[in-house]
Formats: structure tokens, C-alpha cells, sequence
């Protein structure tokens, strides 16, 4: 079981390879497509979605005119059972009047004067119906008007009813327009950082094309190489600085070794004081700059030199937080690359020198082979 759990790692280990974070050229183009693809999905995005919000809109606007239009509706029933209840009342005072007119009164009535006022049997009779046809005409109208208010009344109702339900789908209508608009609010947002990528990958191929890079070459191994180190590469080094004829050079002006390579020892510790300026070697690139390498996060910068084609590291540590330059900077002999100090695993102020070489130049090359391949920086460096 366990020497399964071996062999697993062992093959894994054999799959994963060594240099694993070559950038080449193709990478920021294909980034540039990338992100100026996605540019135009979100802006097509926002275009539909902004269509949408029209469409809602007008089937709002649709919605409260049909709202409006059941409002008139329904005013118009309201002033109608109003008119159907005046005319009750009027026909009922009719009937009334009738009736008072023929009311029965005691010796003197109208009604009984007018009816055996008849000269013949038929007279009379037609005469006593016309009161009763009088007030059952009023009767039949009363009866209609009450059932035209029952009925305006149901109209009214299913109208409000009606208005009810389309106050319903506008107050959805509304959330829907709100939710798109957030949606487009929310997409437009993140435009500006995907036209920031798309700027900061076109700015990169720009720049290295500039150094004559192609598609597919590796920045920094096939293409854009660090300057070489020559015995010449020191330049107009500060007086009093250390140069060696191969052009590396001291990296503090004065100081003294304090502890030397060697017995576990991995490079040359060098003091001179706390804020002491600590120059770059050689001409080089930087490739790290931090405090998460070490364990004891020791602030550090890794710098790799191009010698005839080598690849060269130089490591300073225990430097002050405050480094003075940046991942892929370019850099000389008289670079002030960060000051003396003692963070990280340090009993005091002092620099520790460090250094590794390669069998073949890769900028893009991974720590973990530097520090298999760990030298005694006095190969390069002058001795003081
Ligand atoms: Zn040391």
C-alpha cells in the first residue's frame, strides 16, 4: 500500500516538468483576443438587454393604458347606476303622486268621483284600470332600472376586478425592467476592467514586438534576453565600488564578509551598517522581489544575469521592506536595488549574498532549480 503511495508521487513528480512558466509571446496575444472577445459579449449583452427594457417599458406604458381606460370605464358605470337611481327615485314619486291623487279620502275623493263619474259599466271599469296601468307602468320601469343597476353593478365589478389584475402584471412588469437594468448595471461595471486587461495585454505584445519578439517565442529566453554580462557591462560604476574583470562587481562599496560560504552556510554574509546601499552584481533582470520565498520572510530580490548564454542567479536578503526595484526591471552594475537590513531570520544588519548558475539561460526558470544549483558567489564575485 505504501509503496504504491510512492510510486503515484514518483510518476506525478515525472509528469510535472521542471519549468513549468515560460511566457511566450502567443500567450498575450491570445489574452488580447480573449478579453476583446468578451468586450464584445458583454457589450452585445447590454445592447439585448437594453432592448429589453424597452419592450417592458412599452408594454408598461400598453398596461397603464388599458388601467386608465378601465378607470374611465368604470366612472362611466358609476354615473350611470347614479342616473338609473335618480329615475327610480323619479318614477317612484310619480306613483306616489298617482296615488295621492286618488287616494281614498273620506267623502271627497277624487279617484271614487272620477270613476262612477262613468256613464256606462265599461267606462267605469276603464276608467278604475287607468290608475292601476298608471302605476304598473311606473312599476315596470322601476323593475328595469333596479335590474340595468344589478347589471351595471357586475360590470363595474369584473372591471375593478380587470384593473386589479393589470396593476398585478404592471408591478411584475416593473420588477422585471428593474432587474434587467441592474443586470446591464452590473455587466457595464466590470467594462472597465476588461478594457484595463485588454490595454495592459495590447501595451505588452506592443512592447515586446518592440523587442523583436514573435508569436511563439519564450520573453526573456528566446527573446528579449537580459543584456549580457561582458568585462565591459560594469559601466561608470561609483567610485570606490569592486569590479572584477568578468564585470561583476562587489555589491556594497566597502563592507567586509562576515561570514563566508561554505559548512551549511549557502552564501557570503557582508556588513556594513543598516541602510547601507546594495547594488546588483551585474547587468540583469529582476525576478523576484518579496518575503514569501524564505521561511523566515527575509525581504529579497533575486536578480538572473545572461553570462555568454548561461543563466545566472544573485540573491540579496534580509534587505529593508522598502526595494527599490520591480519584477522584470532591467537593471546594472550600479542599480541601488534595495538598502542593508535585517529582516527575516537576522540577528542584525547585514547582506546575504547568494548565488546559483544553470546549464542554459531561462529567465522563466523556476526557484526550485536555483537553489539545487547554489555556488559560492566568489566564482563571480570579486573577493574584497
Ligand atoms: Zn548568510
Amino acid at each position: 500500500m505504501k509503496r504504491r503511495f510512492i510510486l503515484i508521487i514518483l510518476i506525478i513528480a515525472i509528469l510535472i516538468p521542471e519549468t513549468t512558466n515560460a511566457t511566450t509571446l502567443k500567450e498575450y496575444e491570445d489574452a488580447v483576443a480573449k478579453y476583446t472577445a468578451e468586450l464584445k459579449e458583454k457589450e452585445a449583452k447590454i445592447a439585448k438587454s437594453k432592448e429589453e427594457v424597452e419592450e417592458v417599458k412599452r408594454n408598461i406604458a400598453k398596461i397603464e393604458g388599458q388601467i386608465a381606460q378601465a378607470e374611465t370605464d368604470i366612472k362611466n358605470l358609476e354615473a350611470e347606476i347614479e342616473k338609473s337611481n335618480q329615475e327610480i327615485v323619479k318614477k317612484s314619486e310619480e306613483s306616489k303622486k298617482i296615488m295621492e291623487y286618488y287616494q281614498i279620502e273620506d267623502g271627497d275623493n277624487a279617484y271614487l268621483e272620477y270613476a262612477f263619474g262613468a256613464e256606462t259599466i265599461t267606462d267605469m271599469i276603464y276608467r278604475l284600470s287607468i290608475v292601476e296601468q298608471l302605476t304598473a307602468y311606473n312599476d315596470q320601469i322601476m323593475k328595469e332600472l333596479t335590474q340595468l343597476i344589478e347589471q351595471n353593478k357586475q360590470k363595474k365589478q369584473s372591471l375593478e376586478a380587470k384593473k386589479t389584475e393589470l396593476s398585478t402584471l404592471r408591478k411584475k412588469l416593473e420588477s422585471e425592467k428593474e432587474r434587467i437594468i441592474e443586470e446591464i448595471n452590473g455587466i457595464e461595471g466590470t467594462v472597465p476592467d476588461t478594457k484595463g486587461q485588454i490595454e495592459l495585454y495590447k501595451n505588452r505584445v506592443a512592447y515586446y514586438k518592440s523587442k523583436g519578439c514573435k508569436s511563439n517565442d519564450i520573453i526573456g529566453v528566446t527573446c528579449d534576453k537580459p543584456k549580457q554580462v561582458e568585462s565591459n557591462s560594469s559601466g561608470n560604476v561609483t567610485p570606490g565600488a569592486l569590479i572584477g574583470p568578468n564585470g561583476f562587481r562587489f555589491p556594497i562599496d566597502g563592507g567586509r564578509i562576515s561570514w563566508n560560504y561554505g559548512n551549511g552556510h549557502k552564501g557570503v554574509d557582508i556588513v556594513k551598517g543598516c541602510g547601507t546601499p546594495v547594488h546588483a552584481i551585474a547587468p540583469g533582470r529582476v525576478y523576484y522581489v518579496g518575503n514569501t520565498l524564505d521561511i523566515y520572510h527575509a525581504y529579497m530580490v533575486l536578480i538572473v544575469h545572461n553570462v555568454n548564454g548561461r543563466l545566472v542567479f544573485s540573491q540579496y536578503a534580509h534587505v529593508q521592506p522598502n526595494i527599490q526595484v520591480s519584477v522584470g526591471q532591467d537593471v546594472d552594475s550600479n542599480t541601488i536595488i534595495a538598502y542593508m537590513g535585517s529582516t527575516g531570520n537576522s540577528s542584525g544588519c547585514h547582506l546575504h549574498l547568494e548565488m546559483a548558475n544553470d546549464y542554459g539561460w531561462g529567465y522563466n526558470t523556476k526557484y526550485e532549480i536555483y537553489i539545487k544549483h547554489i555556488i559560492n558567489p566568489f566564482t563571480y564575485v570579486p573577493r574584497p
